[in-house]
């Protein structure tokens, strides 16, 4: 029995996750669970999974949950979040928090030399260079959830590093897939939320919409698979059935296709290097999709990617820069602060003033992203 531990157990990867491991009870143990605010179905999970220990964003949270469960340790707020990273009894750790609040428990888990199945993308963007510090000082591993990473590391099985010419990502397009900047001017919430091909938490969908995904995304595969920017190339393929490729130096293209459902990607990071069959996983009916299209991106109008390549070319400082004004500007976006293509805006404008240091410290990471969240703030809200 492997025991799991879940950060963000109650969001779109973290609810996946627990139906695999329903299914797979007699492989997996759930060893602890965390969530935000929303408590009441922490506490159903609870009743259901049986954890050891819990950590709850919220004080309310936490008054909740101590009255309603004695025979459990209960957590509460960011130092919950990082205790919970670092306990010893936890042989998986999946990250399902949204946003870089999952760096410092990330971190912990690392240094005890865990496996970390990785979906908190944000995570790898703001701290990838320390993170690959630390990995080569302490034996955990890295298995990716993101599904175009697991595509990736599934597909780098065929070869080897050095036979590695371009690494593909998909991408869906988004919800707003061949539309211009006139009709993006003036864009609604409720529209930006509706993507075609998944159902994810509301921050992804509109880093969907913009290719501000992708553009994570590119980081990402920069930072898991220590590979050029230049070798990273990104293709729109509407269907996501094709998850990503690997090109290899003999032109000899390896893909990893699925149906769209993350269920895939988690339970591969959970059973790595072994496969599992699950009756709860649809299998890919090809007569259903005998269709397989492929775009290329519309930089001008979906900046996202884009500007992604140039906080990741530019490297040190500029990646959490990058991250955390779009995490302010989704949620202002999300709370109409502001409108869609103001997005690319803050983004653009918070790199352009920014002075640029190295970094090689949590210290530093945390600071230059608290400095950019408070900044934004005070310009908007
Ligand atoms: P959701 O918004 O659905 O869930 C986020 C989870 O994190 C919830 O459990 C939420 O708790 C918790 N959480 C949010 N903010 C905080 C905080 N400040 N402190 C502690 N916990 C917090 O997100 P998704 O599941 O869609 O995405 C999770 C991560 O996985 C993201 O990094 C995303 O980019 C990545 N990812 C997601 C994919 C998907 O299909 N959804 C695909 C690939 C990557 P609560 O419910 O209480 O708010
Ligand atoms: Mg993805």
């Amino acid at each position: 029995m492997k025991n799991i531990t879940i950060l963000g157990s109650t969001g779109s990867i973290g609810t996946n996750a627990l139906e695999i491991i329903r299914e797979l009870n007699n492989e997996f143990n759930i060893l602890a669970l965390t969530a935000n605010s929303n408590y009441k179905l922490l506490a159903k999970q609870i009743k259901e999974f049986n954890p050891k220990y819990v950590s709850i964003g919220t004080e309310e949270g936490y008054k909740f949950l101590k009255k309603e469960f004695n025979d459990i340790e209960i957590y509460c707020g960011k130092e919950g979040l990082r205790e919970i990273g670092k306990l010893d009894e936890t042989d998986i750790i999946l990250t399902a928090v949204s946003g870089a609040i999952g760096l410092e428990a990330t971190i912990e888990a690392i240094k005890k030399e865990k496996r970390i199945a990785l979906a908190n993308k944000e995570t790898m963007v703001a701290g990838g260079d320390y993170i690959n510090s630390l990995l080569k000082k302490y034996k955990a591993e890295i298995i990716p959830v993101d599904s175009e990473h697991s595509a990736l590391f599934q597909s780098l099985l065929s070869g080897k590093d050095k036979e590695v010419k371009n690494l593909i990502l998909t991408g869906s397009g988004g919800t707003f897939r061949g539309k211009d900047l006139e009709f993006l001017k003036n864009v609604k919430v409720e529209d930006a939320l509706k993507h075609p091909n998944w159902s994810m938490g509301k921050k992804i969908t509109i880093d969907s919409s913009t290719l501000i995904n992708k553009g994570l995304e590119v980081i990402e595969a920069h930072q898991l698979f220590n590979i050029d920017y230049d070798k990273i190339k990104v293709v729109i393929h509407p269907q996501s059935i094709i998850h990503s490729m690997v090109e290899f130096v003999d032109n000899s293209i390896v893909a990893q296709m699925g149906v769209p459902d993350m269920k895939i990607p988690i339970q591969y990071a959970f059973t790595y290097p072994n496969r599992m069959q699950n009756e709860i996983i649809e299998g890919l009916d090809f007569m259903k999709y005998s269709n397989l299209t492929f775009e290329e991106v519309n930089h001008k109008v979906f900046r996202g990617i884009e500007l992604a390549f140039f906080a990741g070319k530019t490297g040190k400082s500029m990646p959490i820069v990058f991250n955390a004004a779009n995490e302010i500007a989704v949620e202002l976006f999300l709370n109409n602060k502001i409108k869609f293509l103001d997005i690319y805006k803050i983004i653009e404008n918070e790199m352009n003033n920014h002075n640029i240091i190295n970094v090689n410290n949590l210290e530093t990471i945390l600071e230059i992203d608290r400095e950019v969240r408070a900044k934004l703030r005070r310009e908007y809200l």
